[in-house]
């Protein structure tokens, strides 16, 4: 029987089976464990295999993850892992308080890629004075370069709907600095998402006091992952030589330049920079990559070559 964590808390698992239903589940002893590099043994978004032993369900094996969010460590260090395979991270900036930027923008869309989560992003609040004039100019920027732009209101309820359709049928987190509105789009969406109180707390009960993180089911279809202290969230071990391909556009005029590793800076032939010379691709973007890349390899000779997978990192703030 297969099945995915939905909720973690007091040594118990909530975990939903192929057919829908919901139950509890403990781990099998050699689970519990867990590995040095994977000290979290099992989370949410995890797909796991069970098996039955009389009225008690067992997770037996852990199927491996596609994308993880991790918890930031001390100094800088990855901590726990938070939840699993997560297919989209939503970019939410906003248009006032904090104000527009697409240094945060740029930064936000190349973290999830390099997490391999499917990039969208959200400018929030166009309710206020210039909201959808700023919207547009974020639309001009990243639709060109492929993303999903989705101007929205969490307070009058604009654009939430079009969000809603882009969330179904994946499982989604919510990414960008505090006050952008990512619980208040929660909320827009449905109240019951931003009052933690998922509609499976009969079968949860007595767990939700204990609860560090969970997967709420969208109306629409569809999962997104409360997590605790999901507003904040750093680069991280962000390797130089992968950055081109988190910026997409970069990656795919870079297909053209002479040299197979170009790095896009001053090598000759590079198609990066004739296509920012000719404004096919956005200025704010290179300059943004190349900002990227210097700090990338300043973080790199500091600590030397990173050996694990790039993650979303989720402050303690
Ligand atoms: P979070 O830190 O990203 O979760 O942001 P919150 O959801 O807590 O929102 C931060 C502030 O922005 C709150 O005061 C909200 O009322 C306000 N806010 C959120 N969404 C909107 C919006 O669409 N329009 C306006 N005008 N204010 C908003
Ligand atoms: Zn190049």
């Amino acid at each position: 029987m297969k099945g995915t964590v939905h909720q973690f808390g007091g040594g118990r698992y909530l975990v939903r089976l192929e057919s829908g239903r919901y139950v509890r589940a403990s781990l099998r002893g050699k689970l519990k464990k867990g590995s040095r590099d994977d000290p979290t043994k099992v989370v949410v978004g995890d797909l796991v295999g069970l098996a039955r032993n009389a009225a008690t369900w067992v997770i037996e094996s852990v199927t491996a993850r596609r994308t993880v969010l991790v918890r930031r460590g001390r100094a800088g260090r990855l901590g726990k892992l938070i939840a699993a395979n997560v297919d989209q991270a939503l970019a939410v900036v906003s248009v006032r308080e904090p104000s527009p930027s697409f240094d945060v923008a740029d930064r936000l869309l190349v973290l999830a890629e390099a997490c391999r989560l499917r990039p969208i992003l959200v400018v929030n609040k166009i309710d206020l004075a210039q909201g959808m004039e700023i919207a547009k100019r974020y639309g001009r920027l990243y639709r060109r370069v492929g993303y999903g732009v989705f101007p929205v209101s969490a307070r009058t309820g604009a654009g939430i709907d079009e969000l809603s359709a882009a969330m179904a049928g994946s499982l989604s987190t919510l990414i960008g600095p505090s006050g952008t509105g990512k619980s208040s789009i929660l909320n827009s969406i449905d109240p019951k998402l931003a009052r933690r109180t998922g509609p499976v707390s009969a079968v949860g009960r007595g767990m939700h006091t204990t609860v560090r993180s969970r997967l709420l089911p969208l109306p629409r279809g569809g999962l997104v992952a409360d997590t605790p202290g999901f507003a904040d969230i750093k680069v991280w071990s962000m390797v130089p030589e992968e950055l081109a391909r988190c910026f997409p556009e970069l990656g795919r005029a870079g297909a053209m330049c002479r040299f197979r590793n170009c790095a896009h800076v001053s090598e000759p032939g590079c198609a990066v920079r004739k296509a920012v010379a000719d404004e096919s691709i956005a200025g704010t973007r290179y300059r943004n990559y190349l900002a990227a890349r210097e700090e990338a390899l300043e973080a790199r000779s500091r600590r030397g070559p990173e050996v694990k997978p790039p993650a979303i990192l989720i402050g303690r703030s």
